[in-house]
């Protein structure tokens, strides 16, 4: 078989291609193959989050959104990894959510396709809240870091900002000992590229220091606007958000990235959809 296939599919159902109007979906069940590069979703599962920005699971099949609290929104938890023909990149970390057999869930995700954690070569996190860095380290330990031989990649002022604001959003506790492991590299300047390859753009949306990544290898680009991008609705919608820092820069924003993904077929990662992990929008 060529390597160089997609499989697109519904959550839940069959792995195969399917078009819509607007869009071309993948999902959960499925690895995206590109070309050279892979896409592999490492979903925690569903959640409801309200005021109280706990997190508290949610069964699809079996749970009612009515019974939650007023204006609870639903969302996938779902750091993704990227294989490219130099690294293993996990791209955040998740909420260090348990599985049944009390394992982080993450890891559990990524030894199903067989990738263990010392295999991971770099972790790109997009911002420090705790849906995305609480699995920097181990849930059991806080003082040993997740993926031992991989560089973490964080923004400076974003790791400034956390630990001043300790709390609600942010854990410190989940994400502190980066101040004190060699394998980090603090980005310091609004944007930039690591390994000439991947590139990184701060955009003060989300979060003050939230920053989004672009990664391309053979012709094909990966993009990761985390939660500056986090549902596909939110590209096809103009929509500014409560929870967000600045939500209309998060909205015009949205609508650059999808006149530029539209026109040159970026693979967007959506951190929060619980129905499309990747999609690649269409220009007609
Ligand atoms: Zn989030």
């Amino acid at each position: 078989m060529s390597r160089c296939f997609a499989l697109h599919g519904i959550k839940g159902g069959a792995c195969h291609n399917i078009q819509h109007d607007f869009f071309l979906n993948v999902t959960p069940c499925c690895i995206v193959y590109l070309c050279g590069m892979q896409i592999i979703p490492l979903s925690e599962g569903s959640f409801t989050i309200d005021g109280s920005k706990k997190f508290i699971p949610f069964n699809i099949d079996a749970d009612n959104l009515q019974e939650r609290a007023t204006g609870s929104l639903l969302v996938e938890v779902q750091p993704f990894a990227v294989k490219t023909s130099k690294d293993i990149i996990v791209l955040d970390t998740g909420l260090g959510f348990l599985n049944d057999d009390g394992k982080m869930q993450l890891l559990a995700n990524l030894e199903s396709e067989g990738i263990m954690p010392g295999d991971v070569t770099k972790v790109l996190m997009s911002h420090l809240h705790k849906d995305h860095a609480s699995g920097v380290t181990l849930v059991n330990d806080r003082d040993q870091i997740t993926f031992p031989n991989a560089t973490y990649y964080v923004q400076e002022r974003e790791m400034e900002y956390a630990l001043e604001n300790d709390g609600k959003s942010y854990i410190a506790e989940d994400f502190k000992l980066l101040t004190n492991i060699k394998n980090i590299v603090w980005l310091k300047f609004d944007s930039g590229t690591i390994d000439d390859y991947i590139r990184y753009e701060i955009t003060g949306a989300h979060s003050p220091f939230h920053q989004v990544f672009w990664i391309t290898e053979n012709n094909e680009t990966i993009f990761f606007g985390a939660d500056d991008a986090p549902q596909l609705h939110q590209l096809k919608h103009k929509f500014v958000a409560k929870y967000d820092y600045d939500g209309r820069k998060a909205m015009e924003l949205r609508k650059i990235w999808k006149e530029k993904g539209e026109a040159e077929g970026w693979n967007f990662l959506f951190y929060h959809d619980v129905k499309y992990p990747t999609v690649v929008l269409r220009t007609s």
